[in-house]
């Protein structure tokens, strides 16, 4: 059966990209008589509200949407902690105690999530003394011994054809963070696998990540989804849209009594008098 999800965030309202990604989740589930889930991605307590995650089941009712909600990230710490154990007994995870300052210093390249990890901490690498594990370290991938022990990574995008993961270009991504606690990397393979997704539908904004989260399937032997990475809506100027710049939440369009079945019709037949745009945004490792 197609099993899609949409994963929101509670840092912030949800705006019309969000309620686009939904309807095309719940779109694709109801195209083969599958189901849609609903997964609150909670897992950065700091930046989470909790009460958004009622506002956010609001919004979806009001858009005429239909999901099943499954546990959110903050109930499921354990399950992150057995998968990120899994890889540390393998010797593919090293603790770091890099500051964000350190690595924005020593870093030289540049990596779909922001400069790639020097190496500082990776074992034999940087430091004369090795890191000891302890509370205040993050954990590492070794990127360069995860691929060489993972093997094939094909993967497929329904949209845009074959794949094939060249996760290198992240580096040694943090999936254990000193406060968060597991990455999303980590905590969105798991959950995928977790829930029995099938389609994972989101933004093609986050096409490159499914290097990183594929490589995550082969080396904690995950069932390998599917994905549709979908459009992102953007401003006129080919911006992503955002609060910041004046894109009204859901929140706010409902409370003004706008018509939200009605926006659902509109955003399915992406017929926008609004001057939003849809746009492939593809962010492809190279
Ligand atoms: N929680 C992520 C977000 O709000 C979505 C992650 C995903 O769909 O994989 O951007």
């Amino acid at each position: 059966m197609t099993v899609t999800r949409f994963a929101p965030s509670p840092n912030g309202p949800l705006h019309l990209g969000h309620a686009y990604a939904a309807i095309v989740a719940q779109d694709r589930a109801a195209r083969d008589q599958g189901a849609f889930l609903l997964r609150i991605e909670d897992i950065d307590g700091a930046r989470s509200r909790p009460e958004l995650a009622a506002a956010f089941r609001a919004d979806l009712a009001w858009l005429g949407l239909a999901w099943r909600e499954v546990l959110p990230q903050s109930q499921r710490i354990a399950t992150y902690a057995a998968a990120a154990d899994t890889l540390r007994a393998a010797g593919l995870l090293y603790p770091c105690r890099c500051t964000r300052a350190e690595i924005a210093a020593r870093a030289t390249k540049q990596g779909p999530d922001g400069p790639v990890y020097p190496g500082t901490c990776r074992p034999g690498t940087g430091r004369k003394h090795p890191v000891e594990p302890g509370p205040d370290v993050a954990w590492r991938l070794d990127m360069e011994r995860a691929m060489a022990a993972a093997g094939d990574l094909a993967w497929l995008d329904e949209r845009r054809g074959p794949q094939q993961a060249r996760p290198g270009a992240f580096g040694d991504v943090v999936l254990w963070r000193k406060d968060a606690p597991a990455s999303y990397h980590l905590a969105a393979t798991v959950d995928d696998a977790a829930d029995g997704i099938t389609v994972v539908t989101r933004g093609a904004d986050l096409f490159a990540a499914t290097h990183v989260h594929r490589l995550l399937q082969a080396l904690l032997g995950l069932p390998v989804p599917v994905w549709h990475h979908h459009p992102v809506l953007v401003e006129a100027d080919g911006r992503k849209l955002a609060k910041r710049r004046g894109a009204p939440s859901l929140t706010d369009r409902r409370l003004s009594g706008e018509d939200g079945i009605a926006l659902t019709a509109d955003l399915r037949a992406a017929l926008f008098d609004t001057g939003i745009s849809l746009s492939e945004y593809v962010n492809q490792a190279p």
